[in-house]
């Protein structure tokens, strides 16, 4: 299942946490970042959102989307798996 989340960054105000914030789309605290830059986009997993935000890194093979997930936080609000395994569509431990 597919959740909507709305991807704030890079250059966020504050990095303390990484260059990206993630919240849930309807999240009340989506509205105190809303000066920040601001992506949409439907997600099953919290490596899906990494694969995302740097698929031009990793196209060039400069990093890996588990490299990637060092400068992202999810906030609690996003309740997804951390990846999905095509084959069997279960989380790995
Ligand atoms: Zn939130």
């Amino acid at each position: 299942m597919k959740i909507k989340l709305a991807i704030f960054g890079a250059n966020l105000r504050d990095q303390s946490k990484g260059q990206f914030i993630v919240h849930t789309a309807d999240c009340a605290d989506c509205a105190k970042l809303r000066h920040e830059t601001r992506h949409s986009g439907e997600y099953a997993s919290l490596l899906e959102v990494s694969k995302d935000i740097w698929s031009d890194m990793i196209n060039e093979g400069s990093m890996t989307a588990e490299d990637g997930m060092q400068e992202i936080h999810f906030a609690p609000c996003v309740k997804l798996p951390y990846a999905i395994l095509a084959h069997q569509n279960t989380v790995p431990k």
